[in-house]
């Protein structure tokens, strides 16, 4: 079996009914490169970057994180590369970096927040990642968006910082897409504004379960309710696909949820584009896909969305995709 996985590194992932999908890998270093490439990803649905800013007593400088963006892009080879700016708060702690304590950190200043605050911080990654661009396929992508406005200033920013670079006659491509996560209900909620103004939706369903659910990832006690499969995180992915289909736009997920043998059926039945996982996740992924039709299961999706518990739509996907 495992041979057989192997020989799928080098096919496309397609589903039973011929149809194209992106089986994309997450990495949250340089050295987690091999193993994508050495599971035949498609691309890197989501580039972790805070380890650039952990494990050391100051920022990284733009040079430093140009070097690493440009780096990820060349091994590449022109698949495609999802960025994404700095996520630090919440858990996720910088020595150097003085905040006020939050009783809440998980619901205060972090991710695109954060940025948002500390324009600097953002403006040296950006620059960073705007001169690395034409090194390959870039994507760029923000996260923990819950409202437009914070959209609109991180592209009003993007933007500031292009114009300068090219004022300084540095070349800067042309075709980068720039996307947001989905990880706030109130963005699945209002995808189809959101749909309008960028390329494409990663869905974070980390994120995007804790806060429906009001359950913490990390916390044992109410595991319970961390329910990927709940009718309601269904009906949000289900709507954010819908909307961005609507708009246009392409549609990936880069949650633990994109690699899960059970979501995958449902998620391709939905409409997703691009599932983006851990390296090890992509060839089981490439070989499930490749015996599933997109069609028969946008009908059993249907049926699952009408379901009332996390159980049973379990039961009724393992029932349906082992047959
Ligand atoms: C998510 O929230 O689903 C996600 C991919 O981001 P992280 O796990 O880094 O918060
Ligand atoms: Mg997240």
């Amino acid at each position: 079996r495992r041979e057989q996985l192997k020989r799928l590194a080098v096919q496309p992932s397609l589903t039973a009914d011929g149809e194209h999908l992106e089986l994309a890998a997450n990495i949250g270093s340089v050295e987690d490169l091999a193993k994508v490439l050495e599971n035949g990803a498609d691309g890197i649905g989501l580039f972790r970057t805070e380890f650039l800013y952990m494990g050391r007593s100051s920022f990284p400088t733009e040079e430093e994180q140009y070097r690493i963006y440009k780096h990820v892009l060349e091994k590449l080879n022109g698949k495609r590369v999802v960025i994404r700016t700095l996520d630090i708060g919440g858990d996720k702690e910088l020595p150097y970096l003085e905040l006020p304590k939050e009783s809440n950190p998980f619901l205060g200043l972090r991710a695109l927040r954060l940025c948002l605050q500390r324009e600097d911080l953002f403006r040296t990654q950006l620059r960073a990642l705007l001169r690395a661009s034409t090194a390959g396929k870039l994507n760029i992508m923000f996260p923990m968006i819950a409202v437009l406005s914070e959209l609109r200033e991180a592209k009003r920013i993007l933007a500031e910082e292009r114009e300068k670079l090219q004022q300084e006659g540095i070349p800067v491509s042309d075709s980068i897409e720039v996307g947001m996560m989905i990880e706030i209900p109130a963005a699945a909620l209002s995808a189809d504004h959101f749909a309008k103004e960028v390329d494409f939706f990663s869905i974070g369903t980390n994120d995007l379960i804790q806060y429906t659910m009001a359950a913490d990832r990390m916390n044992e006690s109410v595991a319970y309710l961390y329910q990927p499969y709940n009718p309601s995180i269904l009906r949000l992915v289900h709507m954010v696909i819908k909307a961005g289909q609507r708009a246009g736009i392409w549609t990936g997920m880069c949650g633990e949820m994109a690699g899960d043998q059970t979501a995958i059926p449902l998620l391709l039945g939905m409409g997703l584009h691009e599932f983006s996982m851990s390296a090890g996740s992509v060839l089981p992924a490439r070989e499930l896909v490749s015996r599933l039709s997109r069609k028969e299961w946008a009908e059993l999706a249907e049926e699952a969305l009408a379901m009332g518990t996390q159980e049973e739509v379990k039961q009724f996907v393992e029932q349906r995709s082992t047959t």
